[in-house]
């Protein structure tokens, strides 16, 4: 077959479905949300490395007891025939993922996702051994070098081990953890523990230390689907253009006014520090996870040049516009409703369980 030459509305099709990643080095960001993200982090991820360790009634507090097909959560033991709980718990699930990106966005990729949780970690192991944003594409850029080897294999042994003892935890949530950590330091875990422990540990270490943002752009359904949620009224984190524009360079004792300009200055830092690389000031983007990195990045930006807070802001389509926003609307009820209701159904169908004892005598 005769090979066309491609035109450049091919190669724009082409770019744009097969991108070459250019790596991100988010800059890091201090200010009003950075703490809560640390926070969300800390207690995520020390809610998941703790919880199998914690007894209750002498048993671990939480074991999801594959071969015996018990459950045990806090003295509950959940059997195969309660499956309608699990079921149960995933829509409402889902429909607390609806309501709340109705309500205030993807609150859930900012702050509670897990692929944003163990990234924010890899990140911060990273800044702690390659240095900030500057240093490491520097040290990205410099030919290997013994230097370089060491701190290359310095971080990637850190992550190695942290997603390790990721890969140890997740298996200690199915088999007592305890015993676990004795037939580890025997080396004589089973093959299927084997398994599991190593398949998650790279799972973690891959997608943490290497993806990263290509899961969240690539490989996650949630922001593709995640618009048909959205509405005027959805709290999004936006780039106010009516007050920004015409950016523009400039002294912070210039008169933008003067000079014709908006209040963005143009410095890129809002896109220095994005964990995605995009750029907020081209709108919404379905790469946006919601983090508010740059609303700090900018709001220091303001703070700095004397001008008020806010440039970029969690706010609404229509708060934009000049129109009402309407946090209670249609939408939002039923969602609430719904989830209220089914809630307070679970809550009931467990308090009210009653156990049967069975004997069966051949
Ligand atoms: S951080 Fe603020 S001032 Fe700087 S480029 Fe971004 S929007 Fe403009
Ligand atoms: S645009 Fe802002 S909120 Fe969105 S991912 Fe980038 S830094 Fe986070």
């Amino acid at each position: 077959m005769n090979q066309t030459a491609s035109t450049p509305n091919d190669r724009e099709v082409e770019n744009a479905l097969y991108q070459k990643r250019k790596k991100i080095y988010p800059r890091e960001v201090h200010g009003l949300f950075a703490p809560r993200c640390v926070l969300g982090v800390f207690v995520l991820l020390g809610l998941y490395y703790v919880i199998p360790w914690v007894s209750y009634e002498g048993h671990q507090a939480v074991l999801f007891d594959l071969p015996a097909r018990k459950f045990h959560i806090f003295g509950l033991v959940f059997w195969p025939q309660d499956f309608f709980y699990l079921a149960m718990l995933l829509v409402i699930a889902a429909l607390s993922l609806f309501f709340f990106t109705a309500l205030a966005g993807r609150l859930w990729c900012g702050y509670a996702c897990p692929q944003t949780v163990w990234t924010e970690a890899f990140l911060w192991m990273e800044r702690k051994i390659e240095g900030d944003r500057p240093r490491q594409m520097k040290l990205d850029k410099a030919p290997m070098s013994l230097r370089k080897f060491r701190i290359k294999a310095t971080k990637h042994a850190v992550w190695l081990a942290f997603a390790g003892w990721t890969g140890f935890t997740f298996v200690g949530f199915f088999t007592p953890i305890r015993e676990l950590g004795v037939s580890l330091a025997n080396l004589s875990l089973g093959p299927w523990e084997t398994f599991w422990i190593i398949f998650y540990s790279f799972a973690t270490y891959g997608n943490a230390g290497w993806l990263r943002e290509q899961v969240c752009i690539y490989m996650c359904p949630y922001a593709r689907f995640q618009s048909a949620m959205f509405d005027k009224d959805t709290l999004i984190i936006s780039y106010d253009e009516a007050r920004g524009e015409p950016r523009g360079s400039r002294k912070r004792s210039d008169d933008r006014a003067e000079k014709g300009l908006g209040d963005c200055i143009d410095c890129t830092l809002c896109v220095q520090v994005c964990p995605t690389g995009i750029d907020i000031r081209n709108g919404l983007q379905y790469q946006c996870i919601g983090c508010a990195a740059c609303i700090d990045a900018c709001n220091d930006v303001m703070d700095k040049m004397d001008y008020p807070r806010g440039l970029i802001r969690y706010t609404t389509q229509n708060r934009l516009e000049g129109k009402p926003v309407h946090v209670l609307r249609p939408r939002t009820l039923v969602y609430g409703l719904i989830l209220l209701a089914l809630l307070g159904g679970l809550v009931y169908a467990i308090a009210t369980r009653v156990p049967v004892d069975l004997n069966i005598h051949p």
